[in-house]
Protein backbone atom coordinates (compact mmCIF):
# COMPACT_ATOMS: atom_id res chain seq x y z
CA UNK A 1 0.00 0.00 0.00
CA UNK A 2 2.85 2.58 1.03
CA UNK A 3 4.79 1.41 -1.93
CA UNK A 4 1.88 2.36 -4.17
CA UNK A 5 1.23 5.51 -2.51
CA UNK A 6 5.17 6.63 -3.71
CA UNK A 7 4.75 5.74 -6.62
CA UNK A 8 1.81 8.01 -7.10
CA UNK A 9 3.30 10.87 -5.17
CA UNK A 10 6.30 10.04 -7.81
CA UNK A 11 4.37 10.21 -10.46
CA UNK A 12 3.03 13.46 -9.38
CA UNK A 13 6.51 14.81 -9.32
CA UNK A 14 8.05 13.40 -12.46
CA UNK A 15 4.48 14.47 -13.90
CA UNK A 16 5.15 18.40 -12.53
CA UNK A 17 9.18 18.22 -13.52
CA UNK A 18 7.87 17.15 -16.99
CA UNK A 19 5.53 20.27 -17.03
CA UNK A 20 8.22 22.74 -16.17
CA UNK A 21 10.96 21.58 -19.07
CA UNK A 22 8.14 21.58 -21.34
CA UNK A 23 7.61 25.56 -19.81
CA UNK A 24 11.26 25.88 -20.01
CA UNK A 25 11.33 24.98 -23.35
CA UNK A 26 8.39 26.71 -24.43
CA UNK A 27 10.06 30.17 -23.15
CA UNK A 28 13.77 30.13 -23.06
CA UNK A 29 13.48 28.31 -26.58
CA UNK A 30 16.75 27.31 -28.04
CA UNK A 31 18.81 28.04 -24.61
CA UNK A 32 16.84 24.73 -23.21
CA UNK A 33 19.02 22.46 -26.02
CA UNK A 34 22.25 23.68 -24.75
CA UNK A 35 21.57 22.77 -21.41
CA UNK A 36 20.18 19.78 -21.73
CA UNK A 37 17.69 17.92 -19.16
CA UNK A 38 20.35 17.12 -16.68
CA UNK A 39 19.89 20.14 -14.67
CA UNK A 40 16.62 18.80 -13.28
CA UNK A 41 18.19 16.17 -11.51
CA UNK A 42 21.31 17.85 -10.77
CA UNK A 43 20.23 20.68 -9.56
CA UNK A 44 18.97 18.85 -5.87
CA UNK A 45 23.03 18.98 -5.32
CA UNK A 46 26.21 20.88 -6.40
CA UNK A 47 28.40 19.12 -8.91
CA UNK A 48 31.89 18.13 -8.47
CA UNK A 49 33.26 17.40 -11.73
CA UNK A 50 36.67 17.96 -11.71
CA UNK A 51 39.90 17.95 -9.26
CA UNK A 52 43.74 19.51 -9.81
CA UNK A 53 46.86 19.77 -7.64
CA UNK A 54 49.25 21.84 -8.33
CA UNK A 55 52.95 22.30 -6.87
CA UNK A 56 55.46 20.97 -4.45
CA UNK A 57 56.00 20.11 -0.96
CA UNK A 58 56.17 24.15 0.34
CA UNK A 59 52.77 25.23 -1.57
CA UNK A 60 50.10 22.89 -2.93
CA UNK A 61 47.05 24.01 -4.35
CA UNK A 62 43.76 21.92 -4.43
CA UNK A 63 41.49 23.32 -7.00
CA UNK A 64 37.55 21.66 -7.39
CA UNK A 65 35.31 22.28 -10.35
CA UNK A 66 31.93 23.10 -9.20
CA UNK A 67 28.49 23.53 -11.01
CA UNK A 68 28.02 26.40 -8.52
CA UNK A 69 29.27 28.43 -5.58
CA UNK A 70 29.25 26.86 -2.14
CA UNK A 71 29.99 27.86 1.40
CA UNK A 72 33.74 25.95 2.92
CA UNK A 73 35.10 25.27 6.09
CA UNK A 74 38.35 24.68 6.21
CA UNK A 75 40.67 23.28 9.42
CA UNK A 76 43.69 21.32 10.21
CA UNK A 77 44.13 18.15 12.71
CA UNK A 78 46.99 16.67 13.74
CA UNK A 79 48.20 12.64 14.19
CA UNK A 80 47.83 12.37 11.60
CA UNK A 81 48.40 15.75 9.63
CA UNK A 82 44.92 16.54 7.86
CA UNK A 83 43.44 19.12 6.18
CA UNK A 84 39.18 18.50 6.80
CA UNK A 85 36.95 20.73 4.50
CA UNK A 86 33.66 20.70 5.23
CA UNK A 87 31.00 21.60 2.11
CA UNK A 88 27.34 21.65 1.78
CA UNK A 89 26.01 18.20 -0.01
CA UNK A 90 28.03 17.21 -3.06
CA UNK A 91 27.48 15.54 -5.74
CA UNK A 92 31.01 14.11 -6.63
CA UNK A 93 31.29 12.84 -9.58
CA UNK A 94 35.00 12.90 -10.19
CA UNK A 95 37.22 10.51 -12.40
CA UNK A 96 37.08 6.79 -10.75
CA UNK A 97 40.24 6.29 -8.55
CA UNK A 98 40.89 9.96 -8.02
CA UNK A 99 42.71 10.73 -4.61
CA UNK A 100 44.43 7.90 -4.30
CA UNK A 101 47.64 9.63 -5.14
CA UNK A 102 48.28 13.49 -4.60
CA UNK A 103 50.89 16.03 -5.24
CA UNK A 104 52.88 17.85 -3.34
CA UNK A 105 51.84 18.26 0.55
CA UNK A 106 48.55 16.22 -0.25
CA UNK A 107 49.89 12.84 -0.19
CA UNK A 108 45.99 11.48 -0.83
CA UNK A 109 42.50 12.60 -0.21
CA UNK A 110 38.85 11.36 0.11
CA UNK A 111 35.64 12.52 -0.53
CA UNK A 112 32.00 11.90 0.71
CA UNK A 113 28.96 12.03 2.75
CA UNK A 114 29.27 12.73 6.30
CA UNK A 115 25.86 14.03 7.42
CA UNK A 116 22.61 13.96 5.49
CA UNK A 117 23.16 17.75 4.11
CA UNK A 118 27.05 17.63 4.36
CA UNK A 119 30.12 16.50 2.50
CA UNK A 120 33.21 16.46 3.57
CA UNK A 121 37.00 16.28 1.86
CA UNK A 122 39.87 14.96 3.65
CA UNK A 123 43.29 15.15 2.86
CA UNK A 124 46.34 13.32 4.28
CA UNK A 125 49.44 15.81 4.34
CA UNK A 126 52.77 14.91 4.13
CA UNK A 127 53.61 16.59 7.41
CA UNK A 128 52.20 19.92 8.89
CA UNK A 129 51.29 22.41 6.85
CA UNK A 130 48.95 25.99 7.48
CA UNK A 131 45.81 26.44 5.44
CA UNK A 132 46.44 29.84 3.43
CA UNK A 133 43.53 30.56 1.81
CA UNK A 134 40.53 28.29 0.93
CA UNK A 135 37.99 30.32 -1.13
CA UNK A 136 35.23 29.33 -3.99
CA UNK A 137 36.07 31.54 -6.99
CA UNK A 138 32.33 32.55 -9.26
CA UNK A 139 32.21 31.13 -12.40
CA UNK A 140 34.28 33.54 -15.10
CA UNK A 141 35.66 33.24 -18.20
CA UNK A 142 34.83 29.99 -19.22
CA UNK A 143 36.18 28.81 -16.16
CA UNK A 144 33.01 27.11 -13.61
CA UNK A 145 33.10 27.73 -10.08
CA UNK A 146 36.11 26.38 -8.29
CA UNK A 147 36.53 25.76 -4.74
CA UNK A 148 39.90 26.66 -3.95
CA UNK A 149 42.13 25.52 -1.19
CA UNK A 150 45.92 26.64 -0.79
CA UNK A 151 48.37 25.08 1.60
CA UNK A 152 51.89 25.94 2.75
CA UNK A 153 54.03 23.95 5.18
CA UNK A 154 54.93 24.96 8.58
CA UNK A 155 56.95 23.16 11.69
CA UNK A 156 55.41 21.23 14.14
CA UNK A 157 54.95 24.07 16.95
CA UNK A 158 53.67 26.59 14.25
CA UNK A 159 51.14 23.86 13.35
CA UNK A 160 50.31 23.28 17.10
CA UNK A 161 49.60 26.65 17.34
CA UNK A 162 47.09 27.27 14.40
CA UNK A 163 45.20 24.57 15.75
CA UNK A 164 44.80 26.38 19.14
CA UNK A 165 43.67 29.32 16.77
CA UNK A 166 40.75 27.52 15.28
CA UNK A 167 40.01 26.10 19.21
CA UNK A 168 39.26 29.57 20.40
CA UNK A 169 37.44 30.63 17.51
CA UNK A 170 34.90 27.54 18.04
CA UNK A 171 34.92 28.80 21.81
CA UNK A 172 33.74 31.93 20.78
CA UNK A 173 30.70 32.86 18.36
CA UNK A 174 30.39 30.96 15.26
CA UNK A 175 31.53 27.34 14.95
CA UNK A 176 33.61 26.52 12.55
CA UNK A 177 34.44 23.53 13.39
CA UNK A 178 32.42 20.15 12.29
CA UNK A 179 30.02 18.99 14.68
CA UNK A 180 29.39 15.35 13.39
CA UNK A 181 28.85 14.56 16.83
CA UNK A 182 25.90 16.80 17.10
CA UNK A 183 24.58 15.73 13.82
CA UNK A 184 24.66 12.39 15.02
CA UNK A 185 23.16 12.90 18.45
CA UNK A 186 20.25 14.11 17.21
CA UNK A 187 20.17 11.06 14.61
CA UNK A 188 19.72 9.04 17.95
CA UNK A 189 17.11 11.31 19.54
CA UNK A 190 14.65 11.22 16.53
CA UNK A 191 15.48 7.22 16.47
CA UNK A 192 14.48 6.84 20.28
CA UNK A 193 11.26 8.90 19.85
CA UNK A 194 9.81 6.86 17.22
CA UNK A 195 10.27 3.82 19.02
CA UNK A 196 7.57 2.00 19.68
CA UNK A 197 6.37 2.38 23.11
CA UNK A 198 4.04 -0.66 24.59
CA UNK A 199 0.71 -0.25 26.04
CA UNK A 200 0.31 2.20 28.06
CA UNK A 201 3.92 2.54 29.39
CA UNK A 202 7.55 2.97 28.65
CA UNK A 203 9.21 0.68 26.52
CA UNK A 204 11.17 -1.86 28.36
CA UNK A 205 12.02 -4.50 26.13
CA UNK A 206 15.96 -5.04 25.96
CA UNK A 207 17.44 -2.17 23.41
CA UNK A 208 19.94 -3.91 21.07
CA UNK A 209 21.96 -1.73 19.09
CA UNK A 210 23.61 -2.90 15.65
CA UNK A 211 26.16 -1.02 14.52
CA UNK A 212 27.58 -1.26 10.27
CA UNK A 213 30.48 -0.35 10.67
CA UNK A 214 32.44 2.54 8.37
CA UNK A 215 29.42 4.95 6.18
CA UNK A 216 29.69 8.18 4.32
CA UNK A 217 33.47 9.31 3.62
CA UNK A 218 34.90 6.23 5.51
CA UNK A 219 34.14 3.11 2.58
CA UNK A 220 35.98 0.32 4.52
CA UNK A 221 37.84 -2.02 2.74
CA UNK A 222 36.82 -2.49 -0.73
CA UNK A 223 36.46 -5.58 -2.91
CA UNK A 224 39.09 -5.25 -6.20
CA UNK A 225 35.32 -5.73 -8.13
CA UNK A 226 34.64 -2.32 -6.07
CA UNK A 227 32.32 -3.62 -3.50
CA UNK A 228 32.43 -1.68 -0.08
CA UNK A 229 32.88 -2.96 2.82
CA UNK A 230 30.00 0.40 3.99
CA UNK A 231 27.39 -0.75 2.09
CA UNK A 232 27.79 -4.62 2.75
CA UNK A 233 27.41 -4.42 6.24
CA UNK A 234 24.61 -1.73 6.33
CA UNK A 235 22.51 -4.58 3.89
CA UNK A 236 23.51 -6.70 6.45
CA UNK A 237 22.69 -4.84 9.52
CA UNK A 238 19.78 -4.09 8.09
CA UNK A 239 18.54 -7.48 7.21
CA UNK A 240 19.50 -8.16 11.16
CA UNK A 241 17.13 -5.09 12.14
CA UNK A 242 14.16 -6.75 10.62
CA UNK A 243 14.75 -9.99 11.74
CA UNK A 244 15.70 -9.62 15.33
CA UNK A 245 12.37 -6.61 15.12
CA UNK A 246 9.97 -9.23 14.20
CA UNK A 247 9.94 -11.36 17.20
CA UNK A 248 9.07 -8.52 18.93
CA UNK A 249 11.20 -9.01 22.12
CA UNK A 250 13.54 -6.52 21.67
CA UNK A 251 14.30 -2.90 20.60
CA UNK A 252 16.68 -2.33 17.65
CA UNK A 253 18.47 1.06 17.90
CA UNK A 254 20.62 1.42 14.78
CA UNK A 255 24.16 3.62 14.40
CA UNK A 256 23.18 4.44 11.26
CA UNK A 257 20.84 3.45 8.84
CA UNK A 258 21.91 5.10 5.66
CA UNK A 259 25.49 6.26 3.93
CA UNK A 260 26.45 8.13 7.10
CA UNK A 261 29.71 8.69 8.72
CA UNK A 262 29.67 8.15 12.35
CA UNK A 263 32.53 8.52 15.01
CA UNK A 264 33.92 5.80 17.25
CA UNK A 265 33.43 7.13 19.90
CA UNK A 266 29.91 8.28 18.84
CA UNK A 267 28.56 4.75 18.11
CA UNK A 268 29.91 3.30 22.10
CA UNK A 269 28.35 7.18 23.30
CA UNK A 270 24.46 5.40 21.29
CA UNK A 271 24.89 2.44 23.14
CA UNK A 272 25.78 3.89 26.47
CA UNK A 273 22.74 6.81 25.94
CA UNK A 274 19.95 3.96 25.19
CA UNK A 275 21.33 1.54 27.98
CA UNK A 276 21.74 -1.50 25.76
CA UNK A 277 21.72 -4.81 26.38
CA UNK A 278 23.88 -5.85 23.55
CA UNK A 279 26.12 -4.03 20.97
CA UNK A 280 26.52 -6.04 17.75
CA UNK A 281 29.01 -4.29 15.38
CA UNK A 282 28.82 -5.67 11.93
CA UNK A 283 32.23 -5.64 9.39
CA UNK A 284 33.88 -7.01 6.59
CA UNK A 285 37.45 -7.58 6.97
CA UNK A 286 40.21 -7.99 3.44
CA UNK A 287 43.75 -9.31 3.45
CA UNK A 288 46.41 -6.95 2.13
CA UNK A 289 47.60 -7.95 -1.56
CA UNK A 290 50.45 -10.74 -1.30
CA UNK A 291 49.57 -11.24 2.33
CA UNK A 292 48.01 -14.56 1.74
CA UNK A 293 44.43 -15.94 1.72
CA UNK A 294 41.78 -16.02 4.55
CA UNK A 295 37.97 -16.60 4.78
CA UNK A 296 35.58 -17.15 6.74
CA UNK A 297 33.37 -14.93 9.75
CA UNK A 298 35.08 -14.05 13.12
CA UNK A 299 33.80 -13.14 16.51
CA UNK A 300 36.10 -10.34 18.07
CA UNK A 301 35.61 -9.59 21.52
CA UNK A 302 37.63 -6.38 23.38
CA UNK A 303 40.50 -7.02 24.84
CA UNK A 304 43.85 -5.21 26.32
CA UNK A 305 46.25 -7.13 24.53
CA UNK A 306 45.29 -8.70 20.95
CA UNK A 307 44.96 -12.57 20.60
CA UNK A 308 47.36 -12.83 17.76
CA UNK A 309 48.87 -10.77 15.00
CA UNK A 310 46.16 -10.91 12.96
CA UNK A 311 44.12 -9.73 15.14
CA UNK A 312 45.93 -6.42 16.27
CA UNK A 313 46.22 -5.47 12.55
CA UNK A 314 42.50 -5.96 12.08
CA UNK A 315 41.72 -3.74 15.33
CA UNK A 316 44.31 -1.12 14.23
CA UNK A 317 42.96 -0.57 10.83
CA UNK A 318 38.87 -1.00 11.92
CA UNK A 319 40.23 2.16 14.59
CA UNK A 320 41.89 4.09 12.03
CA UNK A 321 38.12 4.82 11.10
CA UNK A 322 38.12 8.27 12.70
CA UNK A 323 41.22 9.65 10.95
CA UNK A 324 39.74 8.51 7.62
CA UNK A 325 36.70 10.91 8.58
CA UNK A 326 38.52 14.15 9.82
CA UNK A 327 37.43 13.18 13.38
CA UNK A 328 39.77 15.35 15.58
CA UNK A 329 41.07 11.78 18.06
CA UNK A 330 42.49 14.16 20.92
CA UNK A 331 39.11 15.39 21.47
CA UNK A 332 36.93 12.78 22.36
CA UNK A 333 36.10 12.71 25.74
CA UNK A 334 36.46 10.16 28.30
CA UNK A 335 33.08 10.46 29.97
CA UNK A 336 33.93 7.65 32.61
CA UNK A 337 36.53 7.26 35.48
CA UNK A 338 39.02 4.68 35.14
CA UNK A 339 37.98 3.19 38.29
CA UNK A 340 34.31 2.88 37.45
CA UNK A 341 35.07 1.36 33.79
CA UNK A 342 37.07 -1.35 35.47
CA UNK A 343 34.54 -2.61 37.92
CA UNK A 344 31.90 -2.85 34.95
CA UNK A 345 34.24 -4.09 32.58
CA UNK A 346 35.00 -6.83 34.17
CA UNK A 347 31.22 -8.09 34.51
CA UNK A 348 30.33 -6.59 30.69
CA UNK A 349 33.57 -8.81 29.23
CA UNK A 350 31.93 -11.94 30.79
CA UNK A 351 28.65 -11.41 28.92
CA UNK A 352 30.36 -9.86 25.81
CA UNK A 353 32.41 -13.62 25.54
CA UNK A 354 29.52 -15.63 26.31
CA UNK A 355 27.73 -13.60 23.31
CA UNK A 356 30.53 -14.50 21.55
CA UNK A 357 30.84 -17.63 21.64
CA UNK A 358 26.92 -17.99 21.38
CA UNK A 359 27.40 -16.54 18.23
CA UNK A 360 30.07 -18.53 16.60
CA UNK A 361 28.31 -22.08 17.86
CA UNK A 362 25.25 -20.48 15.64
CA UNK A 363 27.51 -19.72 12.86
CA UNK A 364 29.55 -22.87 12.60
CA UNK A 365 25.84 -24.21 11.38
CA UNK A 366 25.46 -21.87 8.46
CA UNK A 367 28.20 -20.12 7.52
CA UNK A 368 32.42 -20.47 7.17
CA UNK A 369 34.04 -19.96 10.12
CA UNK A 370 37.57 -18.26 10.04
CA UNK A 371 40.07 -20.82 11.07
CA UNK A 372 40.29 -19.31 14.64
CA UNK A 373 36.92 -17.98 14.84
CA UNK A 374 36.65 -16.50 18.21
CA UNK A 375 39.22 -13.48 18.81
CA UNK A 376 39.79 -10.17 20.57
CA UNK A 377 42.09 -7.05 20.30
CA UNK A 378 41.23 -3.58 21.29
CA UNK A 379 38.14 -1.93 19.57
CA UNK A 380 37.34 1.35 20.31
CA UNK A 381 33.97 0.66 19.13
CA UNK A 382 33.78 -1.92 21.61
CA UNK A 383 34.98 -0.08 24.71
CA UNK A 384 31.70 0.70 26.36
CA UNK A 385 32.22 -0.45 29.69
CA UNK A 386 28.92 -1.38 30.47
CA UNK A 387 27.20 -2.69 27.21
CA UNK A 388 27.93 -6.47 26.24
CA UNK A 389 30.04 -5.61 22.94
CA UNK A 390 31.18 -7.55 20.14
CA UNK A 391 32.00 -6.74 16.55
CA UNK A 392 31.41 -9.80 13.87
CA UNK A 393 33.70 -9.97 10.97
CA UNK A 394 31.36 -11.20 8.39
CA UNK A 395 33.75 -12.73 6.17
CA UNK A 396 36.63 -11.49 3.61
CA UNK A 397 36.16 -9.06 0.58
CA UNK A 398 39.93 -10.16 -0.41
CA UNK A 399 38.75 -13.75 -0.65
CA UNK A 400 36.95 -14.61 -4.02
CA UNK A 401 34.18 -17.18 -2.47
CA UNK A 402 33.71 -15.21 1.28
CA UNK A 403 33.11 -12.20 -1.61
CA UNK A 404 30.13 -14.34 -3.18
CA UNK A 405 28.59 -15.00 -0.29
CA UNK A 406 28.48 -11.51 1.18
CA UNK A 407 26.78 -9.95 -1.64
CA UNK A 408 24.09 -13.67 -1.33
CA UNK A 409 20.61 -13.04 -0.25
CA UNK A 410 20.37 -16.22 0.64
CA UNK A 411 23.39 -16.53 2.57
CA UNK A 412 22.56 -13.05 4.23
CA UNK A 413 19.23 -14.29 5.24
CA UNK A 414 20.97 -17.90 7.30
CA UNK A 415 23.70 -15.52 8.91
CA UNK A 416 20.87 -13.11 9.80
CA UNK A 417 18.86 -16.15 11.44
CA UNK A 418 22.09 -17.41 13.13
CA UNK A 419 22.84 -14.45 15.04
CA UNK A 420 19.39 -13.98 15.59
CA UNK A 421 19.44 -17.71 17.41
CA UNK A 422 22.44 -16.43 19.58
CA UNK A 423 20.51 -13.45 20.55
CA UNK A 424 17.57 -15.80 22.36
CA UNK A 425 20.25 -17.91 23.18
CA UNK A 426 22.15 -14.89 24.74
CA UNK A 427 18.87 -13.43 26.81
CA UNK A 428 16.95 -16.62 27.55
CA UNK A 429 20.68 -17.55 29.50
CA UNK A 430 20.09 -14.47 31.34
CA UNK A 431 17.02 -14.78 32.69
CA UNK A 432 17.56 -18.41 33.45
CA UNK A 433 20.73 -18.09 35.24
CA UNK A 434 19.14 -14.77 37.39
CA UNK A 435 16.16 -16.52 38.48
CA UNK A 436 18.09 -19.24 39.79
CA UNK A 437 20.51 -16.98 41.97
CA UNK A 438 17.44 -16.02 43.48
ZN1 LIG B 1 35.42 -2.59 9.09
Amino acid sequence: MASRANQRVLLRVALVCAAALLCLGGTAGQAVESQSVQPVVAAIFPVASDVRIAGDDKQTRFVLDLDRKIDVRAFTLADPYRVILDVPQVNFQLPAGVGQAGRGLIKAFRYGLVMPGGSRIVFDLTGPAKIEKAYVLDAANGQPSRLVVELATVDKATFKQAMVVQALVVDGKTQLRPSVDEQAKTTVVADAAGAPKGPGGPDLRPVIVIDPGHGGIDNGTVAASGEAEKTLVLDFAKALREHIEKGGKYRVVMTRSDDTFIPLGERVRIARNQKAALFVSIHADALPRGEGDAQGATVYTLSDKASDAEAERLAESENRADAIGGVNLTEEPTDVADILIDLAQRETRTFSNRFARLVVNELKNVARLHKHPLKSAGFKVLKAPDVPSVLVELGYVSNKDDLQQLVSENWRTRTVGSIGQAVEAFFGKRVVSAGSEH
